[in-house]
């Protein structure tokens, strides 16, 4: 991850974040950080970077051109080097307020830009033409963006594979699941009087861990209500998807990977957001339930992609959102546990990015190389050869579905594609969760290849409308 900071005090960031653990994580090599100094692009022979403000009032504003020019000299180093344009943060009181979710889905982008602003702000003409993202750390003003950037680089940086030595430190502290932190202990056993409580020192993990868990329950229940409301939306969710669980297994395996924002969990019908795809799925008993949730998404959405369950929310949908275009699927999902026999005539192993152009240029359902790139950088996509020529992929997709089977042309009909999804199932069963893929309803050879595997085929048609 490429940090790029735009600021008047380019010592205050540099000083502040080469320190500690992100210090050691930019010596790795896992984050870099640049901080660019908006006050050497002004073309004004004083130096000079505020103005006053058209229509009066108190304060000075920093000006156009020199915040514009600064962004275009990281823009075209980034362009050079062969990356796509970055995202572009403005830190504002006036922005989403920043949280664990938005650290999580920031982190995996390749670039990101932080624009510091100063004194009361900045010309809105430039933060038009540049911004991508307004976020605010809090309900309150600082003289300055750099301590905003630094929180959010900070929180940002840690969920960067490889910046934490100890994977599971980022993955069971507070937010993780929309529950804070149990509390912890450490030497001696005995502090004024107060001992360490008791089961921590029994060795018996099952016991500590259910511990852990009620004490994290209980301290979000009365330290931050709001966030044990969403936290107790998931088991009503689950209570209505689990009742024809193979229907429903995308929104249950989102929900079980802790990537899903559940927006209402109701026992009659649930609608969530799959973080990392941004797709809207959607569950309902009945068209007043399906109104009631679809209710909760803004009618001015743009861009939308949405996974309905009933025949009646994708109708509902179109209208709403006036989508036109429609994919009707049936789910497969693998519910045992036993792993299946692979094919040892195959070499399959993971694809690195060198063969972005292949898969592309033979995958025929996604023409969108943005997010194959994304699918092969995080490590999910997964190449057969043969005589380590690659002869077809698969993939799992951002919201958890086994998918992108491909093979070329003068390796079919060898039995690739089922020894690369035996292959995957095993991956994914080897993670503790359920392998499952969507299958259009009219590609009955793959429904065959499913059912030859052990996959039970769902009875209910989702639609994916965009
Ligand atoms: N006049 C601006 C307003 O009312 O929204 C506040 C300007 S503030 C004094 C100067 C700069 O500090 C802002 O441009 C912004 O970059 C940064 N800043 C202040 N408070 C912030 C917050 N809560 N979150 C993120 N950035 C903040």
């Amino acid at each position: 991850m490429k940090f790029h900071i735009l600021t008047l005090f380019p010592d205050m960031v540099e000083g502040g974040l080469h320190t500690s653990i992100l210090g050691r994580a930019a010596a790795d090599g896992h984050i870099s950080l640049e901080a660019v100094n908006i006050r050497d692009f002004t073309v004004n022979k004083h130096k000079k970077v505020d103005d006053y403000p058209y229509g009066g009032g108190a304060g000075m504003l920093m000006k156009a051109q020199p915040v514009y020019d600064a962004y275009r000299y990281i823009e075209e180093k980034i362009s050079e080097e062969g990356r796509k344009p970055p995202r572009v943060i403005y830190v504002t009181p006036q922005g989403s307020v920043f949280n664990q979710q938005m650290a999580q889905e920031l982190a995996g982008e390749e670039d990101l830009v932080f624009l510091c602003g100063h004194y009361e702000g900045i010309d809105e003409r430039v933060l038009e033409t540049i911004v991508t993202d307004y976020i605010s750390i809090g309900d309150y003003v600082l003289t300055g963006g750099e301590l905003p950037s630094m929180v959010m680089i900070d929180a940002i940086s840690r969920l960067v594979p490889g910046v934490l030595k100890n994977k599971e430190s980022a993955e069971f502290e507070s937010f993780h699941n929309n529950l804070l932190e149990y509390p912890q202990y450490t030497r001696p056993e005995i502090w004024r009087e107060k001992p360490v409580p008791e089961v921590l020192l029994s060795g018996d993990h099952a016991r500590v861990d259910q511990w852990r868990l009620q004490q994290s329950e209980a301290r979000t229940r009365k330290r931050r209500p709001d966030l044990y409301e969403v936290y107790a939306r998931e088991p009503k969710a689950l209570s209505w998807l689990l009742k024809s669980k193979i229907d429903h297994m995308d929104m249950i395996e989102v929900i079980r990977a802790g990537q899903a924002d559940i927006l209402c969990g109701d026992e009659e019908g649930v609608l969530l957001k799959d973080v990392p795809s941004g797709a809207i799925m959607v569950s309902a008993s009945d068209e007043d339930m399906g109104e009631r949730l679809l209710s909760l998404i803004p009618r001015g959405l743009k861009d939308g992609l949405f996974v309905a369950h009933q025949e009646f929310l994708k109708d509902s949908i179109c209208r709403r959102f006036d989508a036109g275009i429609v994919n009707a699927c049936v789910q497969a999902a693998y519910t045992r546990k036993t792993l299946l026999e692979e094919d040892s005539r195959f070499c399959i192993r993971p694809l690195t990015i060198s063969f972005l152009e292949e898969v592309y240029s033979h995958y025929h359902t996604v023409h969108d190389k943005e997010y194959l790139e994304g699918r092969i950088r995080s490590g999910r996509m997964y190449g057969a050869f043969v005589e380590e020529t690659l002869a077809g992929f698969i993939g799992m997709h951002a919201e958890c579905s086994m998918g992108m089977l491909e093979v070329f042309e003068p390796f079919r009909r060898q039995g690739i594609g089922e020894a690369l999804e035996r292959h995957l199932i095993n991956r994914i069963l080897k993670e503790g969760r359920v392998p499952f893929c969507q299958i259009f309803t009219d590609n009955e050879a793959s429904v065959k290849l499913q059912q030859k595997l052990g996959l039970r085929i769902g009875r209910q048609t989702v639609y994916w409308v965009s």
